[in-house]
């Protein structure tokens, strides 16, 4: 999440790496340690596991989350940040039926200069392909994949979340009991905000074929996988079965301009370079898609469309106002120009300095918990369980 602040704009100049693999999918996962940089990943064998018949965390249990907190600064300011992590996990854990744990690895700490603008950031610690209802194979972050109960899952990492929170900023704590000063920020609401990110509010969409230094972007393409040096695919995150774009006053899923997008080359054809990869699916007709994507992504024509049966029926902007698009901060994210001012203010992009959780809910029309009812359809939509939506849609593991 980021501070309002004139480094709003400032690009981190990630280097996109292409998802290699040497075995099929099934028997492999993506882990992203670093969660300022979702582009530093490590493929990792994550072999199906028999469900260890771990024991369910009873129901009766405030909060489903276990924090291991690295703290780097006084015990004062770190038995604050702990107090806050377990306001938000038992504040999550009210909102969503959780049956197992999930662990996060979270630090606090100064950060460097090119990230000064950033509050905090977190990103599942592992991704799981997994095949979605509509039988197109996703990624789904580990947090959810516990969820469902799987009677063979892939192996876990030890860790489901990694959040990284910035010790430079005059934080404001409600434990406090003070107001908060119009320079401080509410950890309370980033932390809500990251580790929402953290269970899978994020979408794969981005400019993974035009990442060097001064080229112009001309279109997005969820992120894609190779076996070895063959292309295996462009493919979404769960987040992106529910996304349409907006065009000529139509509303089409863009998971058919994935699929567009996956005639582009041949799959399993080989490509020695990246650049040849790239330049072939530039040239192709069906580059069109990627631009369409871009141009939906960068004029406010992005929706997520909740499932069926979710709480909240209608669709939900996407923040797809920003122009050029950024990286980490558009498509996955609600439309802060649009709901900002309402119960749905916890996953807007930015957070703005002397706004405290209690003013944001009562200026939101005071909403039940600082995680709206958007917010809620969109969590239930992605797989998790609500009082309101008990059964959500389960995907399906091949162990073969
Ligand atoms: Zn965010």
């Amino acid at each position: 999440m980021k501070s309002q602040s004139l480094l709003l704009y400032l690009l981190a100049l990630t280097q996109f790496l292409t998802i290699t693999f040497a075995e099929p999918v099934n028997k492999q996962c993506i882990d992203y340690p670093n969660p300022l940089n979702p582009a530093q990943f490590e493929v990792i064998d994550c072999p199906p596991v028999k469900n260890d018949n771990e024991p369910k965390v009873k129901r009766k249990i405030q909060n489903f989350f276990k924090v291991d907190l690295n703290c780097r600064h006084t015990a004062a300011v770190c038995n604050k940040i702990k107090k806050a992590f377990d306001d938000a996990g038992k504040e999550i854990s009210k909102v969503l039926k959780l049956k197992k744990q999930i662990n996060v690895n979270a630090t606090y700490e100064s950060f460097s200069y090119s990230e000064s603008n950033l509050l905090g950031s977190a990103y599942p610690a592992r991704n799981v392909f997994l095949i979605s209802d509509d039988k197109i194979t996703r990624l789904y972050p580990q947090a959810l994949v516990k969820q469902f109960s799987l009677n063979v899952h892939p192996a876990y990492n030890s860790h489901d979340i990694n959040a990284r929170f910035n010790a430079d900023f005059d934080w404001y704590f409600k434990a406090n009991n003070v107001e908060i000063k119009p320079n401080q920020y509410d950890f309370y609401v980033v932390i809500l905000h990251e580790l929402l990110h953290g269970l899978g509010f994020i979408s794969s969409w981005n400019t993974y074929l035009e990442t060097s230094t001064y080229q112009p972007i001309t279109g997005l393409t969820p992120n894609y996988y190779f076996y070895g040096n063959k292309f295996g695919g462009f493919v979404e995150n769960i987040f992106d079965r529910y996304l349409k774009l907006i065009e000529n006053n139509k509303k089409i899923p863009l998971s058919d301009y994935t699929a567009q997008l996956n005639k582009s080359v041949p799959s399993l054809t080989p490509f020695n370079t990246d650049l040849g990869f790239t330049t072939i699916v530039k040239s192709s007709p069906k580059w069109k898609y990627a631009k369409s994507a871009l141009k939906a992504a960068t004029s406010n024509k992005l929706l997520f469309t909740p499932a069926k049966r979710a709480s909240w029926k209608n669709d939900i902007y996407l923040e797809a106002s920003l122009k050029p698009f950024v990286s980490g901060s558009s498509i996955s994210h609600v439309s802060q120009s649009r709901y900002r001012k309402t119960s749905d203010f916890v996953m807007t992009y930015q957070q703005f300095p002397g706004e405290s959780e209690k003013f944001l809910i009562r200026r939101g029309g005071n909403f039940r918990s600082p995680i709206g009812p958007r917010i809620i359809s969109i969590l239930e939509s992605i797989g998790y369980a609500t009082d309101a939506y008990p059964n959500p849609i389960k995907p399906i593991y091949i162990n073969i």
